[in-house]
């Protein structure tokens, strides 16, 4: 398989754009390839400029859970461009995306709509502080949650792939009040929170399954001890849902794992495709927002039209739909597919899912956290990569991240995926 046209179209980019890129891990560094320049996507596929096919489990990162131009979105869109692209005023589309939510995602009693998943987090933790009066905020090696100033401390793939620990050009004063700890770890938490003071800390935030890091799962009982520990001290819990929200269950990881956190953050999913991001939870808090309340946040093409009609076509089909179960057998069936593949030449891999997110270790054990993360075999994975890449499977170009499965990707494609990781194993015993 050959890309001249994406080389080409990558020299001319890096003339205008740094990195050619316009987000960082789309650059194919931590792989040491060309990044693929995307002439069209169509179900679960993508079509790169050079005319090569691929089965695609990056889904823009997370969106697609309907797979590619899927046509209730597409036309939803169009006829909603007719009517405008934006106004900067209120519209009952937007009521319409928030009862949604709420009535899918009931712990978000209020909620706001912004542009981007950074944009959520970001407001999210102002307003946990705000609404608290306190400055910490507690968050989870390898977990990313944007990439506002106070959240990049030990921020998972992006950040990692590049061996940057937190960031240049953010001040210790907007640094100094994250503290990052390992994941899966309750007592190191309880540990925390005491020595920080209790009443110090005004929030914990968490990706409930970590897809920052390759795909990590909270351990039993995990989530719901982090409900407690907050509880106790008058902690602002926040489920960064913006990964698994409308993915890993219809009501995301809250629903999936019945525990309530007190704010929650959306984005990917929630757009269809589009950009948008949700932040919204216990009245009393959202209630400290502006023009209610101190806390100040705002946004020009915040509900904009078009993304919500996006959003709204995708939630509602998913609801009506419930796709669930059958996403839910395609990730068991990808990741149990991967680990004997493995096993079978002698490969140490471990895979795991949860529904439709995805994702592989070349790790003899399971992986708990970033620091197991990074303990995994990187150079494994970078000559898997290729491979996949070459058989015309498209995979996230970086170890610490999760795959997506869509409605698309049907058991065939699946298959598909383990015949050709099935040849590329056997090329790297
Ligand atoms: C993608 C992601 C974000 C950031 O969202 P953007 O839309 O890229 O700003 C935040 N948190 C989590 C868990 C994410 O996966």
């Amino acid at each position: 398989m050959k890309f001249p046209k994406s080389e080409q179209l990558l020299e001319r980019a890096s003339n205008v754009i740094p990195g050619g890129v316009n987000s960082p891990v789309r650059a194919f560094k931590q792989v040491r390839g060309v990044p693929l320049f995307i002439r069209e996507g169509r179900g679960a596929h993508i079509i790169d400029v050079d005319g090569n096919k691929f089965i695609d489990y990056v889904g823009s990162w997370g969106p697609l859970i309907l797979g590619h131009g899927p046509r209730l979105v597409v036309d939803a869109v169009a006829q909603a461009a007719e009517r405008g692209t934006s106004y900067g005023a209120p519209t009952e589309l937007e009521i319409e995306l928030a009862e949604l939510v709420r009535e899918i995602v009931p712990s978000m009693e209020l909620m706001r709509m912004v542009s981007s998943g950074t944009e959520a987090t970001m407001s999210a933790i102002r307003l946990a502080r705000g609404f608290t009066g306190r400055d910490v905020i507690i968050k989870f090696n390898g977990c990313y949650h944007g990439h506002a100033d106070s959240l990049l401390v030990s921020a998972g793939s992006g950040v990692a792939t590049f061996g940057i620990p937190g960031s240049k050009g953010v001040p210790d004063g907007a640094a100094v009040s994250t503290v990052s700890i390992e994941f899966n770890d309750l007592e190191l938490v309880e540990k925390t929170v005491s020595a920080l003071g209790p009443t110090k800390v005004a929030a914990i935030i968490v990706e409930p399954v970590p897809g920052n890091m390759g795909l990590v799962l909270p351990q039993d009982g995990y989530l719901r001890g982090l409900r407690e520990l907050c509880d106790k001290d008058g902690i602002v819990l926040i489920f960064d849902e913006v990964m698994t929200g409308f993915r890993v269950a219809l009501g995301g990881a809250q629903a999936r794992y019945a525990v309530r956190p007190c704010l929650t953050t959306l984005g990917k999913v929630v757009g269809g495709g589009l950009p948008v991001g949700v932040f919204g939870g216990r009245r009393e808090i959202m209630n400290h927002l502006a023009p209610l309340g101190p806390v100040y946040q705002a946004g020009t093409l915040s509900g904009n039209p078009l993304a919500m009609v996006a959003g709204l076509a995708t939630l509602r089909y998913l609801k009506q739909e419930n796709p669930y179960p059958v996403l839910e057998e395609r990730g068991a069936r990808w990741a149990r597919g991967m680990s004997e593949e493995a096993k079978s030449f002698g490969i140490p891999l471990t895979a795991a899912h949860c529904g439709s997110m995805v994702g592989l270790f070349f790790s003899e054990t399971p992986v708990r956290n970033f620091a197991e993360a990074k303990r995994s075999d990187t150079e494994r994975f970078i000559h898997f990569f290729h491979g996949m890449l070459a058989e015309g499977i498209y995979l996230a170009p970086s170890p610490f991240e999760a795959g997506f499965i869509s409605t698309e990707h049907s058991d065939n494609l699946i298959g598909e995926t383990l015949s050709a990781a099935r040849r590329v194993f056997a090329s790297m015993r």
